[in-house]
Parts: structure tokens; sequence; C-alpha cells
């Protein structure tokens, strides 16, 4: 029963990352960084040579969804696309 239990754990974990996978990229420390990402190149925005910066200045609508979800209708200048009530998680 107890390896019963320890797979249902690990699937549990599998499922809630799922998508997400940890950025294979390198901290000046040489340790893995703890950045995840969706990329099939597996490397975070900071490791991937050809991501993208969005452009600071440029105002975007929020990406984030509403409880009622619908999109966001605020508008944001972060570069991550979120309005700060979708930030703060
Ligand atoms: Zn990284
Ligand atoms: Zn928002």
């Amino acid at each position: 029963m107890k390896k019963l239990t320890l797979s249902v754990a690990a699937l549990t974990i599998a499922m809630m990352s799922y998508g997400q996978t940890q950025c294979n990229g390198l901290t000046k420390d040489s340790v893995q960084c703890k950045n995840t990402t969706k990329n099939k190149v597996e490397l975070c925005y900071l490791h991937n040579p050809n991501y993208v910066k969005p452009s600071k200045t440029t105002t975007v609508v929020c990406g984030g969804t509403t409880q009622k979800g619908t999109n966001c209708k605020n508008k944001t200048k972060d570069s991550s696309g979120l309005c700060h009530n979708h930030r703060n998680d």
C-alpha cells in the first residue's frame, strides 16, 4: 500500500506541474536555474537567447482573466503583461 500512495503523490505532483519544466540554464553560482518555463527549449526568459523582452513602455491589455471568466480589461505596462490585480500571486 505504501508504494501505491507514493505513486499517487508523484502523479499529483506531475499533474500540478504539467506543462511547466524547470529551466536548464545555470545561475552565476553554477547551480540549476529555479525558474520554470513552458517553452520547448526548456530555458526561462533569462537563459533563452531567443527570448524577446517586451518593451517596457508599451501598454498592453492585461492577459489575466476576471472571476467571471472574461478577459481583464485593465491596461498594464508591466513586462509580464498582467495588471496589478493579476500580478499578486
Ligand atoms: Zn533560467
Ligand atoms: Zn488584470
